[in-house]
């Protein structure tokens, strides 16, 4: 049985749909970075709590401080974690420091720096620019308000407001987990020495740290032989998984048992091939509770592979919106042949161009997709629709960044 490759981005819709979070779980903010908001964040406290000096000076009357210069009575001393406890009446003063509440009967901060202490007196002599210089009770947020929004992914500044607002833990979408097979007669797992006709199986590394970056919780299964029984053996390990995604076999040579044992152990096909460069053979199955992505071997097609569909499928599953990867425009620095009938994502370096505007794409000379060093000094893919015209230097671009 036949049928057209898909589109990359018909491949991507379809890995998409159905994408939902798998959970949610409490965690403690120290470990709440990057996670995704499964419930409004609701303010616990009201922050201030209290009306507070925001400078060093004096707590006063703004009536006593209408006329200048003012000499008023010092009653007493307030900092921060030491309030005030009397009343400041007509004619009096408090010493106060910043983060100190606002003594009652005072509603104005004269500034140090616009008085003169003189023993148990003050003189005011100035109260510009503004004599306020209060934080008002509430002005960051009130009790029982909605501060923070569901399905915002937590960074830094989120996770301070979260800790304000009173909250140790927060409640979000669980990580999905996706075990990660390797395939293959001829690897073996690095620090082995291999024997001849074998390779180190260094895919799955890769694409642990991906997923982990992502926001999965990946799992390496290891390797898997290229024998039903052994492929059995690992997918049925795989059982508990959100995600089981499996590198290599996934062609239609006489090795690649993949698909086969797929459908064997219970899973459906919704399509095995793409026209994508590098990566034809993706393919996507189900099963209930479980999705199965499949790979191609070459290194650089399954991590390729990873940052357009995986990266995204995991996001999702996350919680995250706008999970797909943002592109940018650049211009090319060498000229480029037509593009076959794949959608063929090259192997790019991106950088500022030299006269400031915008940003040059060089694509690498060498897009076989086993090599990894090109890969790794490349910092973005550059993007061609299938049957692209030639282009020109200088021509535009479409670029995405890598950061993996
Ligand atoms: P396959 O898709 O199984 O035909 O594999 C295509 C190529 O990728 C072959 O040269 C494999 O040896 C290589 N390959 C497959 N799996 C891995 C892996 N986990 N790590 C490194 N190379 C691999
Ligand atoms: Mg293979």
């Amino acid at each position: 049985m036949t049928k057209a490759p898909l589109s990359v981005e018909d491949a991507l819709a379809q890995i998409l749909s159905g994408a939902e979070p798998v959970g949610t779980e409490a965690v403690p903010l120290s470990e709440a970075a990057g996670r995704t908001l499964a419930e409004p964040l609701v303010a616990t406290l009201t922050q201030p709590p209290f009306d507070a000096t925001a400078m060093d000076g004096y707590a006063v009357r703004l009536a006593d401080v209408e006329k200048l210069p003012a000499e008023l009575a010092v009653i007493g001393e307030a900092a921060a974690g030491h309030p005030f406890s009397g009343d400041v009446a007509p004619g009096q003063a408090v010493r106060i420091f910043t983060g100190a509440p606002l003594p009652k009967g005072a509603d104005a901060i004269v500034i140090q720096e616009n008085t003169q202490a003189n023993g148990s007196t003050v003189r005011v002599v100035d109260v510009s620019p503004d004599p306020s210089h209060i934080r008002p009770s509430g002005g960051d947020f009130k009790s029982g308000e909605a501060v923070l929004a569901a399905g915002i992914k937590l960074e830094a500044r989120h996770i301070g407001l979260a800790a304000a607002m009173g909250h140790p833990s927060v409640v979000v979408y669980r990580k999905p987990l996706v075990a990660i097979l390797s395939t293959g007669d001829e690897l073996v797992e690095p620090g082995t020495t291999p024997a001849a006709g074998q390779i180190v199986s260094s895919n799955g590394f890769a694409l642990a740290a991906m997923i982990a970056a992502a926001g999965g919780q990946p799992h390496l299964l290891g390797i898997a032989r290229d024998t039903a029984e052994s492929l059995a053996e690992k997918i049925d390990e795989a059982k508990d998984a959100d995600i089981l995604v499996t590198i290599g076999g996934a062609s239609v040579g006489d090795h690649d048992l993949v698909a086969p044992a797929l459908k064997t152990a219970g899973f459906e096909m919704d399509f095995w091939k793409i026209a994508m460069r590098p990566g034809k053979p993706l393919m996507q199955a189900k099963r209930p509770g479980q999705r199965a992505i499949g790979l191609p071997g070459n290194p650089v097609s399954s991590i390729v592979c990873t940052k357009v569909f995986i990266e995204p499928l995991v996001k999702a599953m996350c919680g995250q919106s706008g999970a797909t990867s943002p592109t940018r425009t650049a211009r090319l620095a060498t000229p480029l042949g037509p593009n076959g009938p794949r959608q063929h994502y090259m192997r790019a370096t991106v950088e500022p161009a030299p006269d400031g505007h915008g940003l040059i794409a060089k694509p690498a000379e060498n897009q076989d997709s086993s090599l990894l060093t090109i890969l790794a000094q490349s910092n973005a893919l550059l993007i061609r629709a299938p049957n692209q015209p030639a282009l020109e230097k200088g021509d535009k671009v479409t670029v995405m960044q890598i950061d993996f």
